[in-house]
Formats: structure tokens, sequence, C-alpha cells
């Protein structure tokens, strides 16, 4: 469990309370098209404005890199929100995120009002950290919660900076959430637990492989960083995706299962094609070949329908599933059956299951069996540095226990 203060562990009646969001959502045309991060970040924002406190919201959208930048503005996120709540949501725009217009608007806040500042990434000190922007966050508060999961992997002035000039640092209910889920997921798992990797690369991956063979059961691993592993079992992959430098790698890994008595599962058959789709939905000729046969001028895919089958299975006997990265190339329907199979086994499963983020977050969902999943990682980057086990900046920051 998390050893980290919570808004549940303060008092802020009456008191002016930073909190960090991760508001960082896709916007067309002005408009929001996808409010998950949102929605996520309602909990926190209703306790504290319930509590009393005067709610200071922040976020950052996009890169601006350190300009601001209108189609990057927070503004709509204030609409959105005020409906979302039900109350105003007062907008502070302003360049300087804390300048004059940002610091009236606090001044004139009574408590329960919620006022939300201009993205914090149209500071160009934000994303270094820097002193100076941090110490003007801080000085528009008594209390600072964080709870933007998204960019707890990263040092910035508004999750990590700012907490070094406030007194109190304390963590909201998403990232509570995502800390338990993942961590208890990781760190006190109930057994079996079967981790499944995919996605494009072993060398993105390298610690999370390392790391999650130590604490789970079972590793599966598909998508395209299997054709790696495979080359290093001595077989021919064809014009897979294969890193090269990275198959002593793979082998120092199946060695590492084989030492720590760990199951690692690979692709026994294959679905290939003479080669990637362009573009990546277009309709393709393929077949599916054990995984020792695969021809020298073709690529492998996606998982075959055994290795579908073999890995369903390893779900179906596991209490603890861990979710990061596709099988094979999801974007295509024809590429996307093993990614459907697997997702379908954690749905139909009574596990724990969690999925870490990004592309296979968005698998899932696409795929319809979103509500079905024990968890679903709002931080596609984050989540794979907890699964790597390292330490979380913006978690560490907040007060102990
Ligand atoms: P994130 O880091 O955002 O969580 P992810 O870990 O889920 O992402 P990535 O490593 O980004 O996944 O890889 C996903 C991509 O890998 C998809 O676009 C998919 O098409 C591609 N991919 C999967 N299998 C193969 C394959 N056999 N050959 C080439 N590309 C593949």
């Amino acid at each position: 469990m998390l050893n980290k203060k919570s808004v549940d562990d303060i008092n802020v009646k009456g008191k002016k309370v930073l909190v960090r969001c991760d508001f960082n959502v896709p916007l067309k045309d002005g408009k929001i098209t996808d409010e998950n991060r949102l929605v996520a970040a309602l909990p926190t924002i209703k306790k504290l404005i319930a509590d009393g406190g005067k709610v200071i919201l922040c976020s950052h959208l996009g890169k601006p890199k350190g300009e601001p930048k209108p189609e990057m503005s927070l503004a709509p996120v204030a609409v959105r929100l005020s409906e979302l709540l039900g109350q105003e949501v007062k907008f502070a725009a302003d360049n300087n995120v804390v300048g004059e217009n940002a610091k009236a608007a606090v001044a004139a806040m009574k408590d329960g009002d919620v006022v939300l500042l201009e993205n914090t990434r149209y500071r160009v000190e934000e994303t270094k950290n820097g002193e100076a922007f941090s110490k003007e966050l801080a000085s528009l508060c008594d209390v600072f919660v964080n709870d933007a999961f998204g960019t707890a992997h990263r040092a910035h002035c508004s999750n990590v900076g700012v907490t070094e000039f406030v007194d109190t640092s304390v963590v909201g209910y998403l990232m509570q959430k995502e800390i338990d889920f993942l961590g208890n997921a990781v760190n006190n798992p109930q057994r079996p637990f079967v981790a499944i990797l995919g996605g494009a690369k072993v060398a993105d991956k390298l610690n999370v492989i390392s790391n999650l063979l130590e604490k789970c059961d079972t590793l599966i691993i598909g998508g395209g960083m299997a054709y790696t592993f495979l080359k290093a079992k001595g077989l021919e992959v064809g014009t897979s995706l294969v890193d090269d430098t990275k198959i002593d790698y793979c082998k120092e890994m199946m060695e590492k299962a084989e030492k720590l008595g760990k199951k690692l599962l690979l692709p026994i058959d294959t679905t290939i094609a003479k080669a990637f789709p362009d573009p990546i939905d277009a309709e393709i000729e393929i077949s599916v070949v054990k995984s020792d046969a695969i021809p020298a001028d073709m690529m492998g895919l996606d998982i075959g329908t055994e290795t579908a089958a073999l890995y369903a299975d390893a779900v179906k006997s596991a209490k603890t599933v861990v979710w990061n990265g596709p099988m094979g190339v999801f974007e295509n329907p024809i590429l996307a059956k093993g990614t459907i199979a697997v997702a379908k086994s954690l749905a139909e499963t009574d596990a724990t299951t969690i999925i870490g983020g990004g592309d296979s977050a968005a698998a899932v969902n696409q795929l319809g069996f979103g509500d079905k999943m024990t968890h679903i990682s709002t931080g596609g980057g984050a989540s794979l540095e907890f699964l790597e086990g390292k330490d979380l900046p913006g978690v560490v920051a907040a007060d102990d226990k």
C-alpha cells in the first residue's frame, strides 16, 4: 500500500489547495474528444470542495514548449469541468500561468470555489523543474495535492518543484488508486501472477522484462518484441522486426527465467505476411506458420492461433494479470486477432487484471473490454516506469504518512 499522505489525511477548510491534475486531453477544433482524464480527476476535486477548500487546479496540455499557444490553452477544460462538477470552474487566463490575472482570481476565491490555471507548460521553466516557477506556484497555496499519475515519472515544477516550497504535500485519490493497484499487483500479487508484454521493441522494455521476470510466475511475450527472442533461440524470423543489438539480452532473460524457475512463454506459431501493411489498416494476405517455419522473405505481424490459445490458457489459471503492449499490429483488423484473444481472456477471468496504459489501454477500450478490467492505468509512461520497479519522482515528493 502507498505510504504517502493523501487528501484523507488533511483538513483543507478555508485553505488554498493547489491540485496538480492530468488534464492532458485530446482536443480537436477546441473540443475535447476524450474526457476520461477529466472524469478520473473528479473524486479528488469533489472531496476538496465538500471539505471547504479553495480549489486551485493546474495541469499541462500538450507540448507548447514554454510559449503560450492558444490551441493548447486549458480554457475548454474549464468549460467542460464546470458542467461535470455542476458549479463554475473559473478559468484564470494568464500567459504567465501565475501572473496578475491568476493571483487576482485566487485572491477573490471563497471556500468551495474552483479556479483553473493556464497550461503550466506555457512556462519554459516547468519541464526543467526551475525554482522560480515552483516558488510562484507554491505562493498561491497553503496545501499541495498531486493527482497527476500521467506525469508522475517526470520531475517538473508543478508536481515536484512546488512541493519544496509548500508545507503540506499529499496525493489525490487517482494517484493513490494507480499506485495501490499497480503496486499491489507487482509487489504483493495473488499468485499465480502472469505478466504479458507486447508492443514493438524489446529495447523499450528492457527493465520491465527483467523486473517482471523476478516478480511474476509466468512472463508472456508477444508483439514485435517476440521476434528478437525467437532469433535469440536460433530461429529464422524472416523480415520481422528484430533488434540485433538485443539478442544477447534476450538470451540472458531466457537464462534468468530458467534460473529463477519462471515460465517464459514465446509464440509457438505466428501470423505472417509479405510486408508491413501500408496504410496500416490495408487489407492484407496472411498465413499462420509455426514459429520455427517463418520463411526468410516473410514478416511476423501477430501471434498465431495456437499461441493465442496457449496465452489465453495461461491467463485462465492466473490470479493476477498485468498486461502492457499489444500482441500484434492491432491497428489492422486482420492482425488484431492475437490482441483480441488475449484481451478476451482477461475480460473473462475473475483474476485481478491490470492494463498498463498506452496502446494496450487503447486496444482494450477500442475492443469494448474496458469495463471488464480491474484497473486500466491512466498513465502509459508512468505505469511502465512503475513496472520497471523505478520510484516515480511525483510520488516520492509527497509527504510520508
Ligand atoms: P505504450 O508505451 O504507449 O504503452 P505499448 O507499450 O502498448 O505502448 P508500443 O511499444 O508502443 O506499445 O508498441 C505498439 C505498437 O507495436 C503498435 O503500434 C503495434 O502495431 C506494433 N506492433 C505490434 N506487433 C508488431 C509486429 N509484429 N511487428 C511490428 N510492429 C508491431
